[in-house]
């Protein structure tokens, strides 16, 4: 099966048909093993310099499923990531040192506000939401989320107001 992305990988997304959140996007149907053969296969094979999206977005992947593996590549890289947005090499960094730590999930990382994470993460799943009418501005959303490793609950709030919407998070329960 990974060879069968990385086929695509070559023929679609190095071409320019596919583009990279597109080809990411299709992954999310992949076993979790293929999905880091993949990811692997991304980093050791393209150049961030050269296809920054590419390889941000795999290594993006294993920090998510905690691949300590990758974590040295990824510190190797500091000087060539360009943050795309604030602070996003210090998510996926983040995201490592969580797992080198022996964290079990990535909670800890998510609720941290400035990396304003939203809660459409793979690793959540969304389990009531509700729209607040009854407010003009600041949070008109909430999304309640269960992180599939831990099983914890959040409630993120998200905020529009902003060029993006910030998203704000509590705990409500283990
Ligand atoms: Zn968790």
């Amino acid at each position: 099966m990974p060879s069968e992305y990385i086929q695509i990988i070559r023929t679609q997304v190095l071409t320019g048909e596919l583009s990279p959140y597109k080809f990411f996007d299709e992954l999310k149907d992949a076993e979790s093993a293929d999905v880091i053969a993949i990811c692997e296969w991304i980093t050791s094979n393209l150049s961030i310099k050269e296809h920054p999206s590419m390889v941000k977005l795999a290594f993006t992947k294993l920090a998510k499923r905690r691949h300590l593996p990758s974590y040295d590549k990824f510190l190797s890289l500091k000087k060539d990531w360009i943050n795309s947005y604030y602070n996003e090499y210090q998510f996926v960094e983040a995201l490592f040192e969580n797992a080198r730590k022996g964290a079990q999930c990535n909670c800890s990382v998510y609720q941290v506000s400035r990396f304003n994470v939203p809660p459409y993460q793979e690793d959540l799943e969304r389990v009531d939401e509700k729209h607040l009418d009854d407010v003009d501005f600041g949070v008109t959303h909430l999304v309640y989320v269960r992180c599939k490793d831990c099983g914890g609950i959040w409630e993120v709030g998200i905020d529009y107001m902003y060029h993006y919407p910030h998203s704000h998070w509590s705990k409500m329960r283990d």
